[in-house]
């Protein structure tokens, strides 16, 4: 298993261990809390379906010019690991343990199916990438959907840019109040994100 296989198979297994031997009120709670980044995230996927399905349709899948998944080792936050874990049932926590344990050659993500990605709510770098393509064509025609993304992504940076509390910082200090770490912690070991709450006047926890 390769290094990137290692890091998000050790994270799963981690959040989906923790998660099933948590009684149903905390799950509960826990799902309460992501609620709002959901309704986000189905704004998003809408939107996404309104304007780019019919290019990227074309673009992906029956041209094959795109790069959509497939780059090796998309970066994926601990807080992408939380949520889809605990949107996930076990047999599909058990489908991405098990492409992780393959070799993967390399050309495509690993998380990559046959009827496309494994995850149930993807990490939200894959979410909010556009490739340039698709930009050009969608955003050249029509200026007011452009301002609909720009809008979208200000949402996004509610949930991920920790110059204020967010929730994808807020789910690594608990996993990490809980005693866990990993890699994938980025909000609390990347120099770049730990510089933007210090900027912003926080402690990191
Ligand atoms: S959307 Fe899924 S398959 Fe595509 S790059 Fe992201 S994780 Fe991989």
């Amino acid at each position: 298993m390769n290094e990137y296989n290692r890091e998000q198979s050790e994270a799963i297994q981690m959040v989906h261990n923790h998660i099933k031997g948590l009684l149903l009120r905390e799950r509960t709670r826990l799902k309460a809390r992501i609620a709002r980044y959901l309704r986000f995230r189905k704004a998003a996927d809408e939107f996404l379906g309104r304007y780019f399905s019919e290019v990227c349709t074309y673009t992906c899948y029956q041209s094959q010019m795109s790069a959509c998944c497939t780059r090796e080792g998309i970066t994926t936050f601990f807080a992408d690991v939380v949520i889809n874990v605990l949107m996930s049932s076990d047999k599909e926590i058990d489908g991405l343990l098990q492409v992780l344990s393959l070799p993967n050659p390399g050309t495509k993500c690993v998380y990559l199916g046959k009827k496309g990605c494994l995850w149930s709510i993807k990490p939200v770098v894959c979410e909010m990438f556009l490739c340039e393509h698709a930009r050009k064509t969608v955003f050249g025609n029509d200026h007011s959907v452009f301002e609909e993304w720009e809008k979208l992504k200000l949402r996004e940076k509610r949930y991920t840019w920790p110059d204020r509390p967010v929730l994808f910082d807020e789910l690594e200090a608990y996993f990490i109040k809980m005693g866990y770490s990993s890699s994938l912690m980025y909000f609390h070991n990347s120099p770049g994100l730990l510089r933007v709450k210090a900027l912003a006047g926080k402690k990191s926890k």
